[in-house]
């Protein structure tokens, strides 16, 4: 194969889909991740229905985030790349997307439940509870639905910084995910199935009876150590790491 111009990028968005194809977060083809070049003015996507085992450079898409066309790559882009190319629009800070049918990620996105912030796991990574999407009208849902879902999400941010929280359940569908590349947004695909799977098994405990009349704040973490542990990790003042 001849160098490409974005063998680069390419390279990392296959690592950061082989890393997803082995979590455990997906099975057969479901689930993608992509990177932004913004310089370039393009981002890389997983191509639409090829196995993970086996994936190459070459399989790698890039698109452009001007026109939404496919520049480099001979196969097909993933059919969520409209919502990747929605997200990277319209939020210029975000550098990578993931996107599974992780068990408890997506079972929380069907019941269409925010995930609270019940304890510091969640707080390390998440700063507060993660939402759901509105409903897509029947219009949406007709014409240039993947976009449309691009349009939900960024309208569940509307009084949040995507920043704070890097996730969202996308409502009766499963979760999205974003980082400052592919492989964060895939990191944060993780932690957002563990959190989800740990809330789960704390209501089956019983552990906050209440919590399953709708998570008042009884149940949630306190907002003081929320903070703690969120600004541990995240910001000017953080402690965590080398
Ligand atoms: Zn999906």
């Amino acid at each position: 194969m001849i160098a490409g111009r974005y063998d680069a990028l390419r390279e990392r968005v296959l690592q950061a889909n082989l890393a997803l194809g082995q979590s455990g977060l997906v099975i057969l083809t479901w689930g993608n991740v992509s990177e932004a070049d913004r310089v370039a003015g393009v981002f890389a996507i997983k191509p639409s229905g090829v196995r993970y085992e086996g994936m190459k450079l070459e399989d790698i898409v890039v698109v452009s985030l001007e026109t939404g066309e496919v520049v480099e790559g001979r196969r097909r882009p993933s059919s969520d790349t409209p919502t990747h190319l929605h997200l990277y629009r319209a939020w210029e800070m975000v550098g990578g997307i993931c996107h599974c049918h992780s068990t408890y990620a997506t079972a929380y996105a069907q019941a269409c439940v925010r995930l609270p912030c019940l304890g510091t796991t969640h707080a390390d990574t998440f700063y507060g509870d993660v939402p759901v999407t509105r409903a897509l009208k029947a219009q949406e849902i007709e014409n240039a639905y993947e976009d449309a879902t691009g349009a939900a999400i960024v309208d569940a941010f509307k009084k949040a910084d995507p920043q704070d929280v890097p996730a969202v359940f996308v409502r009766q569908h499963g979760p999205f995910t974003w980082g400052v590349d592919g492989m964060e947004a895939f990191e944060h695909a993780l932690i957002l199935e563990e959190t989800a799977h740990i809330a789960h098994v704390q209501i089956l405990f019983g552990a906050s009876q209440t919590m399953a009349l709708g998570y008042p704040n009884e149940g949630k973490l306190d907002k003081k150590l929320l903070e703690k542990h969120y600004m541990r990790k995240h910001g000017a003042a953080a402690t965590y790491g080398q």
